[in-house]
């Protein structure tokens, strides 16, 4: 997607651990106009697929997934949640993640009642690095007996993981950028 790709050059900033910061328009301040188009571009990319739901993990998967919504008749987005409390449900699905940009190790969980055998579903999230987060999910559905029809990704790190981790698992992956190195302080697109 060539206006995301012109955006990270012109807002993005590589951090240490290979992390790149985008908070000007998609992880803290978040551009709508512009997710708007990123919407459109998941539309389509899985355009002719049933799907039935949205299921992203907070935070930052949130609003991309609600915009994206929009373009898929509107469907419903569940969100994986990071952190217990005493509102969720005890009924829950639930995966370990290793949090890429924390270093820690938590669980995501999604209350039973909000995912039904049979559904389709699209994965949504910001970044695809080492493929932890994207993988929980997977497993969530798993459990849930729900049909993955594909991940979606904002900006993959191509030169991590996580692309061979949710392909070996059978997954369709598309990604509307994708990093292939991060050379002498430049990002270098595939
Ligand atoms: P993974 O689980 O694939 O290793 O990492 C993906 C998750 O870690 C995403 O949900 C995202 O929040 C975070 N993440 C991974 N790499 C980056 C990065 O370079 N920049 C930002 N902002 N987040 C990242």
């Amino acid at each position: 997607m060539q206006v995301l790709k012109e955006k990270i050059l012109k807002e993005g900033k590589i951090r240490d651990g290979n992390i790149l910061k985008v908070d000007c328009f998609l992880n803290h301040q978040m551009d709508i106009k512009f997710l708007n188009e990123v919407g459109k571009e998941f539309k389509n990319r899985f355009n002719g697929e049933k799907i039935d739901k949205i299921l992203t993990i907070e935070a930052s998967g949130i609003g991309i997934a609600a915009i994206t919504a929009q373009y898929f008749d509107y469907v419903n987005v569940v969100f994986g949640k990071k952190t217990e409390s005493l509102n969720l449900d005890k009924e829950v699905f639930e995966a370990p993640v290793i949090s890429y940009t924390k270093g820690k190790e938590y669980k995501v969980r999604v209350g039973k009642q909000f995912l039904n055998e049979g559904e389709n579903i699209l994965i949504i999230d910001d970044f695809l690095a080492n493929g932890c987060a994207a993988k929980a999910l997977l497993e969530i559905a798993k459990q849930a007996k729900v049909n993955v029809v594909g991940v979606g990704i904002v900006i993959e790190k191509g030169f991590q993981g996580g692309r061979k981790v949710l392909e070996e698992m059978g997954v369709k992956v598309e990604s509307l950028a994708i990093i292939k190195e991060f050379k002498e302080g430049t990002i270098v697109f595939n």
